[in-house]
């Protein structure tokens, strides 16, 4: 192995070649569920570094784990315990190759923090759409190969709708420039598209062509009160015909998972918080002007407030309010975590469906398992619930989790399916939900995947044991 390490030093420089010290940045996972052992942490600093890494280690058949920002929830993005895994962090590759204004596009390096690529956008006077609560952290690669979704997918889709070329390098060590900015191109299959949301296991991301959009003339937020999950999706049918397109964000959230916020950040003023089983949080981006989207959405909660789908209702006056709005929904995984370990759940099922999903599986839960608590949130306007599971109150955290998680696991998962639904609507299948997929995905969809797997990778090499179960 010393003679891998060397190449890879020859390849990358010493310096980007980590085997000692503290390297838990790299090796423990952002919940802090998982730790593992690399043999080295590698951070090249261009593509054509990245493809000599992967050749290096294709001739010493080592595997490979691509890294971004490490906020990844399924323990897909750290190398496992036998210390014979190279993570491959693609942080340094940062550049914004360009910006094509007429045809409203930008190019950059997969290690550009989300965040920074929203930066660059808006120093264009365009927008970027992607947003979610680790956007100072994660990065465009890291987005594209788990296909995030995040606050905007109701409008602009997910990361995958927000790519039009790629660059890849392949298991073999090839990089392939697929950079197009083109909108229409059917020139056979959409490899790009094979690598969206591939999680690493089917070729290395190091450069994406990202759609730009124009900015909003206005963005406001308001805040409503709803009775049940059924006015929820009341409110949501409500906005969409009222709002067409101005509507940009639709989030629930029960009131567990806000008293939850409440209780652990005691600097949060929660709206309606005591007076209504579930809040929704809307965002209207409207392109003529301010007036114009607070008229709109005015109209819509009163309309909403005569129709009984919501109870009470607040726009917010200027961005410092929206913004508290946002850190309020923003901070519910968080005020979780504070709470104490819990089994968490990135499901989708079709909107229609999910008052009866919810109405079912609350209550199989409170049956089967005696206490237990429902944080549940999420983006309600693409169908995606946070369903998650606390431990009932007082009780030993890690006991619970230890013996109820694979039970919970079995009756959420198995209710999904039963309404038609997805067990990951935005986090992927990592490592934590392998064993998963034959239960719940058919046997020609994984002979398929299996297919594609062995045709790009045959080696075996990226990112073994993710996504593809063996
Ligand atoms: P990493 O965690 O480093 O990696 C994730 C996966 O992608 C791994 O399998 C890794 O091997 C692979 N990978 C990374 N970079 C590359 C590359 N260049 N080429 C090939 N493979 C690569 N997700 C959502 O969808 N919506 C949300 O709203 C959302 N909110 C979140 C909020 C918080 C607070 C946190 C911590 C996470 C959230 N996530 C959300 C999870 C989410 O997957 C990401 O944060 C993000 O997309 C991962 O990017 P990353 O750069 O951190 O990737």
């Amino acid at each position: 192995m010393n003679d891998l390490i060397e190449q890879l030093k020859a390849c990358v420089g010493p310096a980007n070649v980590l085997t000692e010290g503290d390297l838990s940045a790299w090796e423990q996972d952002w919940r802090k569920r998982s730790r593992g052992k690399a043999l080295a942490v590698v951070r090249p600093g261009s593509t054509e570094q990245v493809a000599a890494v992967v050749r290096a280690c294709a001739a010493h058949r080592t595997p490979i784990v691509p890294q971004g920002g490490n906020t990844g929830l399924v323990v897909g993005g750290i190398p496992d315990a036998s210390g014979k895994e190279v993570v491959l962090s693609l942080q340094r590759m940062t550049a914004v190759r360009g910006i094509d204004r007429e045809n409203l596009t930008m190019t950059v390096e997969a290690g550009c923090v989300l965040q920074a690529v929203q930066q660059a956008a808006d120093d264009a006077d365009l927008f970027f759409p992607l947003s979610l609560a680790a956007e100072g952290s994660c990065t465009i690669g890291g987005n594209l190969a788990t296909n995030a979704g995040g606050t905007q997918v109701l409008r602009y889709g997910n990361t995958r709708e927000l790519c039009l070329g790629l660059e890849v390098v392949t298991a073999q060590g090839e990089a392939w420039n697929g950079l197009t900015g083109l909108r229409k191109d059917n020139t056979g299959y959409d490899l790009r598209q094979l690598f969206i949301g591939s999680e690493g296991t089917l070729g290395i991301i190091t450069a994406a062509t990202l759609k730009l959009y124009p900015k909003p003339a206005a963005t406001l937020t308001a805040w409503a009160a709803v009775p049940d999950m059924q006015a929820a999706v009341r409110l949501l049918q409500l906005a969409q015909d009222r709002l067409g397109s101005g509507l940009t964000g639709f989030e629930v959230m029960g009131q567990f998972a806000l008293s939850l916020a409440a209780r652990h950040m005691p600097q949060l003023r929660v709206p309606f918080l005591d007076a209504s089983p579930y809040g929704v949080l809307l965002e209207n981006s409207d392109s003529e002007s301010e007036g114009h989207a607070r008229g709109q959405f005015e109209a819509l909660l009163e309309a909403a407030l005569e129709d009984g789908c919501a109870t009470d209702a607040v726009v917010a006056e200027n961005l410092s309010q929206a913004s508290q709005l946002w850190h309020v929904r923003e901070n519910i995984p968080l005020a979780q975590a504070q709470e104490g370990l819990n089994i968490k759940h990135d499901i989708s099922v079709p909107i229609s469906r999910i008052p009866a999903f919810c109405a079912e599986t609350d209550a199989l839960l409170a049956r089967e398992i005696a206490g237990v608590r429902l944080v549940n949130f999420g983006h309600l306007g693409d169908g995606n619930l946070h369903y998650n599971v606390q431990a009932p109150e007082g009780g030993d955290m890690a006991a619970f989790l230890r013996e109820q998680e694979e039970r919970v696991n079995t009756l959420v998962y198995d209710q999904v399916h039963k309404f038609g639904g997805s067990i990951s609507a935005e986090h992927g299948i990592g490592e934590l939900k392998v064993d998963k997929l034959p239960h719940y995905k058919s046997p020609v969809a994984l002979s398929m995947m299996r297919a594609v797997k062995q045709a790009l990778d045959p080696q075996g090499l990226l990112n073994p044991g993710r996504v593809v179960p063996t």
